[in-house]
């Protein structure tokens, strides 16, 4: 079975005091940069997964443009139909 690929997202909307997580608070420019690495970092694996999972820290706070290029990049590298997960947070 091919190995599972967890992606570590290190920031949050703001730092608990209880966390033992490494993390820190999302700036766009660092988020940016941070996601760049991670893509290129990804395209070198060059081997099947059988599974993503992208965790934190907390993933959702980057939004949609920085999310979208990551998903997109996982897309087009990966097999389709492999098992996803994402953590999301966020308020109703
Ligand atoms: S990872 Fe979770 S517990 Fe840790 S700082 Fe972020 S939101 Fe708080």
């Amino acid at each position: 079975m091919a190995p599972s690929l967890y992606i570590h997202i290190p920031f949050c909307a703001k730092k608990c005091l209880y966390c033992d997580f490494y993390s820190a608070v999302s700036q766009e420019k660092l988020a940016s940069d941070y996601i760049q690495v991670l893509i290129k970092q990804i395209r070198e694996i060059g081997a099947p997964v059988s599974s993503i999972y992208i965790g934190g820290g907390t993933p959702s706070v980057l939004g949609i443009n920085l999310l979208g290029p990551l998903l997109k990049s996982l897309k087009k590298i990966f097999t389709p139909g492999i098992e996803f997960t994402i953590e999301v947070n966020g308020k109703l």
